[in-house]
């Protein structure tokens, strides 16, 4: 059996009944749910059997548009070396070489806050008796220490530096041990019941590799539905007639195309706007939509699948690294949805939090009219995973039994926003917390 948006068969689950629970648009109801589909909901349905909700809000499940999973998994077998866990080149050292000597170390979370610049000189200094890598807090770039690159065989790869080279490196280093399970777990218990990958380079074999999650899957590039990632870079950008030719030959599927800066926007927009956009067309991030492009990007409906934790989680960085002009225009939000936009959101966990609440909770506390109301905030993580910002999903007869119980009444939970008030998560009406 297969997993999955493209495999998971829709049929199969338990028949189950989940008493006195409030449901948007119903009030206070039962839900039954068998084969995997939300059969019936209404008052009084079925006796004393089944789940007490005692009241709680049944809520689809949440599902994170973007993240990179098997990054997340290697976090368990990491160090964390950012601005938050280390300062200075004593402590970057120190964290480094904690390990037992001959492992691989493999270090992620790095900014240049802690210790300037890395290449593989200065990380000899630090650390020449064991193999060393370090990523980026950004997820691109990969340093290398010399002992590393003799291990690998790659001693010739001058500074140790490597941008984007995730697919170049796979299989030259020990394979990192995946904690699937606990990622499994800590989403349930937040009351996810779905992800979407956004690697721009998927493993061929993720679905495989990614079994021992409960959640339903979807891989941007793999899965034929789903749309495929391209992902701009200033220095080599293509030309809008360029990026129309690449995204001609991607339909019918949708692109989800990288924008973190104002130029790769207006290339994007420009390219939709000679190929044609197409349903399930996403912008991942949009870190920079200047206010003229705004009906724009309403226009050609597009999704904008935005990170609103990004300025929260990233302010003292954005201080020095981000264009003054630019600072207006940080991963709109209030002002998107305003327009019109489709907005979804994605953790992009491990590179930020993997806590879709606290990414609920940036975008309410976001400043002046970037601010969303909180049932707007939930609404982020509750798309379907092929149409994210689209119509909501919703706990109805016929809709798939991929469920979120809270412990209390949606009034409650939106004035907190936080995991603690998820008390089960259910896929094909399985629960999958423990
Ligand atoms: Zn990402």
């Amino acid at each position: 059996m297969r997993r999955g948006t493209r495999g998971r068969p829709a049929s199969g689950g338990p028949a189950v009944l989940i008493r006195n629970v409030d449901v948007e648009g119903y009030g206070r109801v039962d839900v039954r749910v068998a084969e995997g589909r939300v059969v019936e909901v209404g008052p009084g349905l079925g006796g004393r059997t089944g789940v007490d909700g005692h009241g709680g809000t049944l809520l689809p499940g949440l599902h994170d548009h973007h993240l990179h999973l098997t990054a997340l998994a290697a976090e368990a077998a990491s160090v964390r070396v950012g601005p938050a866990d280390v300062n200075g080149a004593d402590e970057l050292a120190k964290a480094l070489t904690g390990g037992a000597p001959g492992e691989w170390v493999r270090a992620v979370g790095y900014h240049e806050s802690v210790a300037g610049k890395l290449d593989r000189a200065a990380l000899d200094r630090l650390v020449a008796d064991r193999s060393v890598r370090v990523q980026h807090r950004s997820g691109e770039l990969w340093v290398w220490n010399g002992a590393a690159l003799r291990a690998a065989g790659m001693d010739d790869a001058g500074d140790g530096r490597f941008w984007r080279s995730d697919e170049r490196l796979r299989g030259r280093v020990p394979s990192t041990p995946l904690d699937l399970t606990g990622v499994g777990r800590r989403a349930a218990a937040r009351g996810i019941t779905g992800f979407t990958n956004a690697d721009p380079h998927p493993d061929p074999d993720l679905h495989t590799i990614l079994r021992p999650l409960p959640q339903r899957l979807t891989v941007l590039g793999l899965d034929p539905a789903a749309p495929v990632k391209i992902r701009l870079d200033d220095l080599t950008l293509p030309t809008p007639d360029e990026l129309a030719e690449r995204v001609a030959r991607t339909r019918p599927r949708p692109v989800a195309v990288h924008c973190v800066t104002r130029v790769q926007l207006l290339v994007t927009l420009l390219a939709l706007d000679t190929a044609g956009a197409v349903t399930g067309d996403r912008v991942e991030h949009g870190a920079v939509i200047p206010a003229e492009t705004v009906e724009w990007v309403r226009r050609l409906g597009v999704t904008v699948v935005t990170q609103p934790h990004f300025p929260v989680e990233r302010a003292a960085a954005y201080e020095t690294d981000v264009h003054p002009e630019d600072r207006g225009h940080l991963y709109r939000c209030g002002t998107l949805r305003a327009a019109g936009v489709r907005i979804a959101a994605g953790t992009d966990a491990p590179y930020a939090t993997a806590d879709p609440w606290a990414v609920m909770r940036a975008a309410v506390g976001r400043e002046g009219p970037e601010a969303l109301p909180p049932r707007a905030a939930l609404g982020l993580f509750m798309g379907a995973p092929l149409a994210p910002g689209g119509p909501p999903r919703a706990v109805a007869p016929g809709a798939r039994a991929d469920l979120c119980l809270l412990h209390v009444p949606l009034r409650e939970a939106l004035r907190g926003l936080s995991a603690d008030c998820v008390r089960a998560a259910f896929v094909d009406g399985r629960p999958i917390t423990g």
